[in-house]
């Protein structure tokens, strides 16, 4: 046996960063009477969209509902087709079969988990409406190769930022001057996080006044005001839409979780550091390759086992890991794996090995601001002492 000592408590995958100024932010926003939708989500909007530098914001209440909404408010639909990666969340997916249309996946490449240019070219039908690349774990997808994808065979871009709040591509934020719409997540576990929440953003004006529209109900534009003074009782419903928006209170805490987001990614760094000083020359490990043009924000950390170089699956790893009182996760379960794909579209695992093999053999390790030094420390440690303890 090892000198490995394990914890008394357990330790979670995931804790919210969340201090006095989000409470604070939260009661005066209560306190205000103004607690639905209202002047904080306008302000939130007008911040958001200057951080990453493009012209407009729709505040919204997911990230599900950004990508429903971007489809939609481009006239995608049934008997369109969208590709996207495997490699990724349900609602990724899933807003594409909302608005009627297929989605189409394409494998990614392994030494990033991003989707792969090539791939998505040799998707391409004359049905392909859209592309839906996914910044996965907080890398940027190769907006270069997809843009002039998009631009050669007219298609429309909306990409997944919902890790990529701190991305930066060729040295600006993902969201910087978007050539579609950016869909973010803001909920409980992202790097910006109000419990629930998201934004689209967008330098198409009439893209983001169809998006706002549709996302309250298919009210008029304005008529959130229309008990404040100014407002008007009278409106008109545009479209049949839905309750999509972003309100006050979500608002409050987005805006203080925004001021305080280079802090917090600070100390996500120096839990990265620890990790791959202690991974780098492990060959039963596999570290995430970063892009060169690209700065990760580290949303999460992703650890490969080589399963050939161990005499346990991975499987296997993550309950050694959780014996030592570790929380862990998996991003993502391949989506075309899911029953729900599987009985649509009859997709076998191999349909897509590359990302089949990335997410059988991933990892996710706890990854968030409140984390330290030490406890990272831990989960290093933890880590190295399974792979001692089953290396072939
Ligand atoms: C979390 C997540 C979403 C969905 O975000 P919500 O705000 O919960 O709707 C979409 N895509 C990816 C890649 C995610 O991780």
């Amino acid at each position: 046996m090892s000198d490995f000592k394990v914890r008394d408590d357990w330790m979670s995958f995931c804790l919210p960063d969340i201090s006095e100024a989000e409470v604070d932010a939260v009661g005066a926003a209560i306190r205000s009477g103004w607690w639905a939708k209202g002047p904080r989500t306008i302000e939130f909007e007008k911040r958001f969209a200057e951080y990453v530098g493009a012209k407009y914001c729709v505040g919204v209440n997911s990230c599900t509902a950004a990508q429903h909404l971007a489809l939609l408010a481009k006239g995608i639909g049934p008997g369109d087709e969208v590709i996207t990666t495997p490699l990724t969340f349900a609602s990724t997916a899933n807003t594409i079969l909302h608005v009627g249309a297929t989605p189409v996946f394409a494998d990614i490449d392994p030494d990033t988990g991003l989707i792969d240019p090539k791939e998505i070219e040799k998707k391409i039908t004359g049905k392909t409406r859209a592309i839906v690349p996914v910044h996965y774990s907080g890398l940027a997808a190769d907006l270069d190769a997809i843009g002039k994808l998009c631009d050669s065979y007219g298609l429309f871009l909306s990409e997944d930022a919902a890790h990529a709040v701190e991305t930066r591509y060729n040295g600006e934020l993902i969201g910087h001057q978007p050539k579609g719409a950016v869909c973010y997540s803001f909920y409980a576990t992202k790097n910006l996080a109000c419990g629930e929440g998201g934004a689209l953003v967008t330098n198409n004006e009439e893209l983001a006044a169809k998006a706002r529209v549709l996302s309250t109900h298919g009210m008029s534009a304005g008529s959130w005001n229309r008990y404040g003074k100014g407002g008007s009782w009278r409106y008109d419903i545009e479209e049949p839409g839905y309750k999509y928006n972003m309100f006050d209170i979500q608002a409050a805490l987005a805006q203080v979780q925004l001021a305080r987001m280079d802090d917090m990614q600070r100390r996500r760094f120096e839990a990265v550091e620890i990790y791959e000083q202690a991974f780098r020359d492990v060959p039963q490990l596999r570290l995430q390759k970063t892009p060169e043009n690209c700065h990760h924000s580290r949303h999460l950390y992703i650890l490969r086992i080589v399963p050939e170089m161990l005499t346990i699956s991975r499987d296997q790893f993550i309950e050694e890991l959780k014996m030592r009182n570790i929380g862990v996760s998996v991003h993502f379960i391949a989506l075309h794996t899911m029953s729900a794909y599987v009985k649509r579209y009859g997709f076998k695992p191999e349909d897509f090995p590359k990302a089949y093999a990335f997410s059988e053999s991933e990892i996710s390790l706890p990854m968030y601001s409140t984390l330290g030094k030490e406890k990272a420390q831990y989960v290093a440690d933890a880590v190295l002492d399974v792979v001692a303890k089953y290396k072939k």
